[in-house]
């Protein structure tokens, strides 16, 4: 059970059929037995930045719901749904984001608390790179934690599920310094398995009823798959959404990071899969982010260009680029990026390259899409 994942076909988000699925969940679950009206729970939804349910970026209100629903019905009765968005972590800021997801009345009708004081404190963690945390106070203090991400693709790991999700642990703008101080992906991706490794969650529930394709985790567009996944194993989860999306694990840097340490295996097992059995196979035709290149780079270059293929390959890489079209200079970009590499005026946002990092928070935060991914000779040569 530990390291199994379940399928469910749920068509739509009709209440009692999520209900359902979650509770099935919940009765397979050797985790969920140990909950009772002391457990203090934490559901961890993605709550990236204000956008409606219907846009796919955040998790479901249904589905924080039956989870909710769940607990109550094994006595659990202090329910805090808890994260942090991409950009400032305000209190108003979040009863803001609660109001437009769906979430904060999901909460209001179910009893369980939307968390706004956006407190946290320091823990230490036993990481590679990592020997301490800063995660928002309810995650600190939960003696249950249940994840529940969105499955999108990603313009910078290429997916997202169950590990990335936890990034949202971290407060606000600290997520920027993170970016900052691992500018690199190889990097990036041992920070999260740190932070993975130090949240633990006991359970994940991937909403991907519709889920996210194309230049995610903001700009791309819903794409119906119409199941929802449940693990105890969150990198099991993740090679799960790898192998539906058609994605290699090490081409997502936390598995990355992961499989090196041997928490994680290479490729998702189908041994490991329970419930809609016949619902785990690749999905035909899933569009992944721009950037995403399956076989290693200098394979694609003619042999005569290999001497050239490390410049070639840094100039191909994906980059942001403005439409200044679509911009309505509003300063998300520029009060999210790492680097300070983003300037505005005549009310448009403009990109200095040359400090760039690519982390893609800019393309994630603009509201109107109005940054894109380009790779400047990524077409020439197919990369
Ligand atoms: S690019 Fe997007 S986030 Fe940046 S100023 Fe323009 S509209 Fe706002
Ligand atoms: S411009 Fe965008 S991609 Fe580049 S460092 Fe800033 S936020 Fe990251």
């Amino acid at each position: 059970m530990r390291n199994s994942v379940f399928f469910y076909k749920v068509p739509n988000y009709q209440q009692e059929l999520v209900d359902a699925r979650i509770e099935e969940f919940f009765t397979q679950s050797k985790a969920a037995k140990s909950l009772s009206s002391s457990t203090k729970v934490v559901l961890k939804p993605n709550l990236l930045a204000k956008h409606a349910p219907d846009k796919a970026v955040t998790t479901h209100p249904s589905v924080v719901c039956a989870v909710i629903r769940a607990l109550k019905k094994r006595g659990v009765e202090q329910i805090t749904v808890a994260d942090s968005p991409g950009g400032l972590y305000t209190p108003a800021i979040m009863k803001s984001i609660g109001q437009v997801s769906g979430l904060a009345e999901v909460c209001r009708q179910e009893g369980a608390l939307f968390y706004t004081d956006c407190e946290f404190a320091e823990t230490q963690a036993d990481g590679k790179l990592m020997h301490r945390f800063n995660l928002l106070k309810p995650v600190l203090e939960a003696d249950f934690i249940i994840d529940l991400p969105k499955m999108k693709t990603h313009v910078m790991t290429n997916v997202t599920a169950g590990v990335k999700n936890l990034f949202g642990t971290i407060p606000g703008l600290q997520k920027a310094e993170l970016h900052m101080r691992f500018p690199e992906k190889e990097y990036f991706g041992e920070m999260l398995c740190d932070l993975c490794l130090t949240v633990h969650p006991q359970m994940t529930i991937l909403d991907a009823v519709a889920a996210m394709e194309g230049d995610g985790p903001a700009g791309g567009t819903v794409r119906h798959v119409g199941l929802l996944l449940a693990s105890e194993n969150v990198w099991n989860l993740d090679l799960a959404v790898c192998h539906l999306v058609g994605v290699q694990a090490s081409k997502v840097p936390y598995l990355q990071a992961a499989i090196k340490r041997g928490v994680c295996a290479e490729e998702f097992s189908t041994a490991l899969c329970e419930g809609d059995k016949d619902a785990c196979h690749k999905i035909e035709g899933y569009r992944l982010p721009s950037g995403y290149v399956e076989m290693d780079f200098s394979n694609r270059f003619p042999f005569f260009l290999r001497w050239a293929s490390p410049a070639i390959v840094k100039f191909a890489t994906p980059r942001p680029k403005v439409d200044s079209k679509k911009c309505i200079g509003c300063g998300k970009c520029a009060e999210i990026c790492p680097k300070q590499t983003i300037r505005i005026s005549d009310h448009k946002a403009k990109i200095i390259p040359a400090n760039c990092i690519h982390c893609f928070c800019c393309h994630e935060m603009c509201p109107v899409k109005a940054i894109d991914v380009v790779r400047p000779l990524g077409a020439l040569f197919n990369l």
